[in-house]
């Protein structure tokens, strides 16, 4: 059987950063990602200034200069009364904008860097099936290598991680059951022509029953437009001409390329989730990023919580990795003790915004405002009357409230 020092399961942001930050640590470490590269689609885009300044720690800079990214310093949200500008400017650090780079670059760019350091390995197509356990502990686990599926292999490890994202398999094998938040939204998510002369950046657009976000990628536009909860089956039934004409009814400038929607097969559903763990670990194995908490697209930060979760597991268990046979159920336990509190308070400002702006915006029918939005909401009007005031969601969203730092030994 092979072994290894730390088997991380799933290479999304929070198994890739903690791959790479482990490795410089010296640890014999392997990542086992399910899929051959990292190009899938569903996958959110943006880095966030806290990323930002930890990619700069990590000597990451030059790397990430050379990746398609968009940066913003404002997020623009238009409401039938008026809009609300959200300034990046006021924050503090080397970055006060946010990047919008397509996630299978960053992810590329992070196994490229690792696959620097002696001590990494990344296994594609090694889909976990399983854990190993002895006495009650997890000491590594099984997997099939997807282009020869009959085989069956063995990892063992010290210490597992699971950063198999919300669908997490292991935390499913280890018989940890989430605590499940009530979510209002669904996604859609689909691509539309982007022209020179159209905005930049992101595009967020709330009117009466209807919410859009869109992602500038360059030549094209990742829109993700919010439905109700379990009303993709209604929506089908309708035909794609009531989402094109739907869409084009919020946001009127893409009206002349909605062709490109050419049928439902272009249109992903995603079936958004938020919900958290009560305990992130057991004996030999800890979970981390939306295996631990799914985050949902509110804010965009799930990249940047999935990868301070990361760093700070890093840090607190690169000593005890190196050192000792086993890592204890105390050290594990002091990584949720660091992380759990903001995410559960970013989970909590989702939870507000999905049960007070978009689960009532999607509730509206054209019938409940005669005399649409007269009035902008309380806290958007707080915000424009009170300039300095826009720096607090600037610095929620783009830094968040416990930034994790490179530990000296990962920097370079
Ligand atoms: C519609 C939508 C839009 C979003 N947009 C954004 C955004 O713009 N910005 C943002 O910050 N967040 C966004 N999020 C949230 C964000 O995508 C997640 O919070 C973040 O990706 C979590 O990172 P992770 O590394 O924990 O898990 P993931 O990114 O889910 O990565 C898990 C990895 O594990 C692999 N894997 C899964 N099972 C196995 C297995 N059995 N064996 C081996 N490998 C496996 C997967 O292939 C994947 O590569 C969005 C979420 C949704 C639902």
């Amino acid at each position: 059987m092979d072994r290894t020092g730390c088997a991380v399961v799933g290479g999304g942001p929070a198994g890739m950063v903690l791959g790479l930050l482990l490795a410089r640590a010296g640890i014999p470490v392997t990542v086992l990602e399910k899929h051959a590269d990292f190009l899938r689609d569903f996958r959110g885009d943006t880095v966030h200034a806290s990323t930002l300044t930890l990619l700069d720690e990590l000597g990451l800079a030059d790397a990430f200069a050379t990746l398609p990214a968009r940066f913003i310093d404002r997020a623009t949200v238009d409401l039938d009364a008026g809009s609300a500008t959200f300034e990046l400017s006021h924050l503090p650090g080397a970055h006060q904008h946010i990047a919008l780079v397509p996630q299978w670059d960053f992810l590329e760019m992070l196994a490229t860097e690792a696959q620097r350091e002696p001590s990494f390995t990344l296994l594609r197509n090694a889909e976990v099936t399983g854990l190993l356990t002895e006495r009650g502990r997890v000491t590594g686990v099984r997997y099939r290598d997807r282009t020869n599926p009959h085989e069956e292999h063995e990892l063992a490890a010290k210490l597992t991680v699971a950063c198999d994202g919300r669908g997490s398999t292991v935390r499913e094998a280890a018989g940890l059951r989430p605590r499940s938040f009530g979510v209002p939204m669904d996604v859609y998510w689909f691509r539309l022509p982007r022209r020179e002369d159209d905005p930049i950046g992101v595009v967020g657009r709330f009117s009466t029953g209807h919410v859009a976000v869109m992602l500038d990628r360059r030549d094209y536009w990742q829109c993700a437009y919010l439905i109700r909860k379990g009303s993709d089956a209604r929506m089908r039934a309708a035909g794609i001409q009531t989402l094109r004409d739907e869409f084009a009814g919020l946001v009127p400038w893409t009206a002349d390329r909605l062709d490109a929607i050419a049928g439902w097969d272009e249109v992903k559903l995603l079936d958004v989730r938020l919900d958290r763990l009560r305990r992130w670990y057991a004996d030999g194995l800890l979970l981390v990023g939306d295996a631990a908490h799914a985050m949902s697209p509110v804010g965009g930060v799930g990249i940047n919580l999935a990868v301070a979760d990361a760093v700070a597991a890093a840090r607190l268990l690169a000593g005890p990795l190196r050192a000792r046979q086993e890592v204890t159920r105390a050290e594990l336990r002091r990584v949720q003790a660091r992380r759990w509190w903001p995410t559960a308070l970013i989970q909590g400002g989702q939870r507000l915004a999905h049960r007070f702006v978009l689960g009532r915006t999607l509730a509206e029918k054209p019938s409940d405002r005669p005399t649409p939005a007269a009035k902008l909401p309380l806290p958007v009007r707080l915000l424009r009357r009170v300039p300095a005031l826009q720096a607090i969601p600037g610095y929620l969203v783009a830094i968040g409230p416990l930034p994790e730092h490179a530990p000296s030994w990962a920097r370079r």
